[in-house]
């Protein structure tokens, strides 16, 4: 069975041509040169990824026990693990404190016992990292914004906003060329055996170095799967000088919930303060309208509703100043925001008549919405119930494409499928067949590439996966898994 996602909606074969869909029928298939025969699977377009960190993806998955930590002792026993055969700098990824019984986390001295090395443990948002003395002494931090300190001035190991960026950046030009490499295709590997063929890299230089970027550019073409590249900078020539014909994807207007970074009109239910904004209303309206009159489609990342607010006050401005012509196809051009949690009914309606697309993560949901998660820990259920309304955004004739942010959450796009199903609030939850379309032809209209990408017809390119059963009825989708996965016409996973 082959879910075409187009007309006609079905089909038994599908005939391949080198990189692109030939024809999809039914009936006694055409002659080929070649025949692969998988009785019982359904095939579906290859999954596309909205919002991938691939290298970080490639960390992430050296020590998966990190995130699995469920105490602070066990966390430093995964710690104390990884760095047992390490010689460089430790760099891990993923531990969750708001799912512990008891959320103290580790102080500076314990992480120094843990590892003799610079080490940097990064929360799962990537927005708080836990540091030892060792790593705040290499990267020379030792002030500003971010490095939190004890009632004596000195530091406790835990790292926001610049200091974390600063941090990261650190660690993350300590690997060397080829680890960066591996670590990338060793995500790319672990997409496509889930079924994706295709990402959204959100490359965020100012935490990787521009290094990363370019390692990436140099081997694309050699991983298993396509890469779009968003770049989170302002400089406009820097990514016209790169060829690519989008800016920003997750740059970063605000934090995250976790780290209680994200951008709130009013204060958090757990914690001082409301967040922060990182640019002002006129510097970010400057870089929208640079960016849109370079013919850019602009991405930011926004969470918090006071992000979000900024967001789509500054696009209205934007297009308010824009003359009849420079107006022309501006819904058109699809400028995005990633995230876009805390948007209530207003802002969504504003958004619609923007035409902003949203790059939703329906994992987040899963992972913290529900009560007692993480956001109504952090800003109580009068705030946290509306959060990620998806069906809301559907029904205001808004685009959405949907993104793991792997590695904050796993990069497989069934989880995502389910969770649409899921949703905390069952008003808001997506059919499967809405959130497979969500998942493909969704994504691929965020990077303007539903010509090439999304569904199974012919012209379009040979991106398709095979399951062992169909994901469009399956009743636990646990329970499916990929057989085969093909990008371009190449097999790049097989079970
Ligand atoms: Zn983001």
């Amino acid at each position: 069975m082959v879910h075409t996602l187009s007309y006609p909606p079905t089909g038994e074969w599908i005939l391949v041509d080198d990189r692109h869909v030939q024809r999809v029928g039914v009936g006694e298939p055409p002659r080929a040169d070649r025949v692969v025969d998988l009785p019982g699977t359904t095939i579906v377009p290859g999954f596309i990824d909205t919002h991938v960190h691939l290298t970080g993806t490639g960390v992430h998955h050296r020590a998966p026990e990190v995130a699995a930590a469920a105490s602070r002792d066990e966390l430093l026993g995964t710690v104390r693990a990884a760095a047992a055969g390490q010689d460089g700098p430790l760099l891990v990824h993923g531990f969750d404190e708001s799912r512990w019984h008891d959320r103290t986390l580790p102080s500076i001295a314990e992480l120094d016992v843990a590892c003799e090395l610079p080490l940097a443990l990064v929360r799962v948002d990537g927005h708080v990292t836990l540091a030892n003395h060792r790593a705040l002494d290499a990267s020379g931090i030792s002030g500003g914004t971010g490095l939190e300190l004890d009632g004596e001035g000195r530091p406790t190991g835990r790292v926001t906003q610049e200091a974390n960026t600063r941090l990261k950046r650190w660690f993350n030009t300590h690997l060397s060329e080829h680890d960066v490499e591996q670590l990338q295709l060793a995500a790319a590997s672990l997409a496509v055996s889930h079924g994706v063929t295709c990402i959204h890299e959100m490359s965020m230089i100012h935490e990787r170095g521009v290094r990363d970027l370019e390692i990436l550019l140099a081997h694309r073409t050699r991983l298993p799967l396509d890469v779009v590249t968003y770049v989170a900078t302002t400089d406009i020539p820097q990514v016209m000088d790169l060829g690519l014909p989008r800016i920003g994807g997750d740059l970063p207007l605000d934090g995250s919930i976790g780290a209680r970074t994200a951008s709130l009109t009013s204060a958090y239910a757990d914690a001082p303060g409301n967040g922060a904004l990182s640019f002002s209303d006129d510097e970010l309206a400057e870089f929208f309208h640079g960016g849109h009159l370079a013919g850019l489609q602009v991405g930011v990342h926004a969470i918090g509703d006071a992000a979000i607010e900024q967001v789509v006050r500054t696009w209205e401005r934007v297009y308010a100043s824009l003359d009849s012509r420079e107006r022309r196809h501006f819904r058109a051009r699809r400028h995005r925001v990633e995230h876009f949690e805390m948007a209530g009914a207003d802002v969504l309606e504003r958004a619609a008549m923007l035409g902003l697309a949203i790059s939703v993560q329906p994992t987040f949901d899963a992972e913290w919405g529900s009560p007692g998660g993480l956001y109504d820990q952090a800003l109580g259920w009068d705030r946290a119930a509306p959060m990620n309304p998806f069906r809301g955004l559907l029904e205001r004739g808004i685009e959405i494409g949907v993104g793991s942010d792997s590695p904050i959450t796993t990069l497989d796009p069934l989880v995502a499928i389910a969770a649409f199903g899921s949703h905390h609030d069952p008003a808001q939850r997506l059919t499967r067949e809405e959130a497979i379309r969500a998942c493909t032809l969704g994504s691929a209209r965020l990077a303007h590439q539903e010509d090439k990408k999304g569904s199974l017809e012919p012209g379009k390119h040979a991106d398709l996966v095979a399951y062992d059963a169909d994901p469009f009825d399956a009743e636990d989708l646990r329970e499916v898994n990929p057989v085969l996965t093909v990008s371009l016409g190449r097999d790049v996973f097989a079970a």
